[in-house]
């Protein structure tokens, strides 16, 4: 069995307060027990947010992590650092970080080997541009952008993979991938995971779609075969259009 997931990426929104006050107005619902449910409030307020909800289903993520160790590199945070807050999953390779900070598949590869090899469960998000899509280069350049990176991991580690397709051009635009669009790209992934792990892998990995989605849109893409839940961005800011995404993706 896949796991159902919803995880909200809050990118460089919420102060002290609007964090606190976001997971307040998020545990007045309540939350199905078949969906695993995540939010990654900024740097700052990881901890907190994680003593917040020490007694509560919702996971508290990363939004991304450094490709070292340790050392001399002024204003990065550590996989050993999150790892020490009791951060147990990161996002890797989020479009904003490839577009505004040049992370590479190189770069990317070495998060990847650095956290899992440090126990850290990956959400790997990867995905075609406009203009891949517009060129039908939309199926090679995920192919590409998955050899290159998370298809090189250890087969042992890939019970902590999951991984987040989220075409660029979907991504706070308002404009959804449809839901046809995003089960081929999701059956196409999972001959990629099959063809390189077997089976066995590919069947259990989960893989989430992140876009545009909003309660309209949630349960029509959350209901194909190979979608396993969202990655959501500006929705995941209001608790009321959060709770509703996850509850798409509940069948209780
Ligand atoms: C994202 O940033 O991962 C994302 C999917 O954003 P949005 O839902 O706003 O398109």
């Amino acid at each position: 069995m896949r796991k159902k997931i919803v995880a909200g990426n809050w990118k460089m929104n919420n102060n002290f307060n609007e964090t606190e006050s976001l997971i307040k107005d998020l545990i007045k619902f309540s939350f199905p027990d078949d969906v695993d449910v995540m939010i990654s409030p900024a740097f700052p307020f990881l901890k907190s947010s994680i003593d917040f909800l020490s007694n509560h289903k919702i996971e508290v993520i990363s939004q991304n992590v450094h490709n070292k160790e340790n050392g001399a590199y002024t204003g990065e945070v550590s996989v050993e650092m999150l790892r020490s807050i009791g951060i147990k999953k990161t996002l890797i390779g989020h479009s904003e970080r490839r577009t505004y900070f040049n992370e590479n598949d190189s770069i990317l590869s070495e998060k990847i080997k650095l956290a899992s090899q440090n126990g850290m469960e990956i959400v790997f998000c990867f995905g075609e541009q406009l203009d891949d899509r517009k060129n039908r280069n939309h199926f090679d350049k995920v192919k590409s952008q998955l050899s290159n990176t998370i298809l090189k991991l250890d087969k042992n580690y890939w019970d902590k993979v999951i991984l987040a397709y989220e075409p660029v051009w979907a991504i706070g635009t308002g404009e959804n991938a449809s839901p046809d669009q995003v089960q081929e790209m999701h059956n196409f992934i999972r001959n990629c995971i099959d063809k390189n792990y077997g089976k066995n892998i590919s069947e259990t990995t989960s893989i989430l779609y992140g876009g545009s989605v909003k309660p309209s849109n949630a349960s029509d893409i959350f209901s194909k075969d190979d979608v396993d839940g969202g990655l959501i961005g500006g929705a995941s800011l209001n608790a009321d259009d959060f709770h509703k995404i996850v509850i798409s993706n509940s069948s209780l």
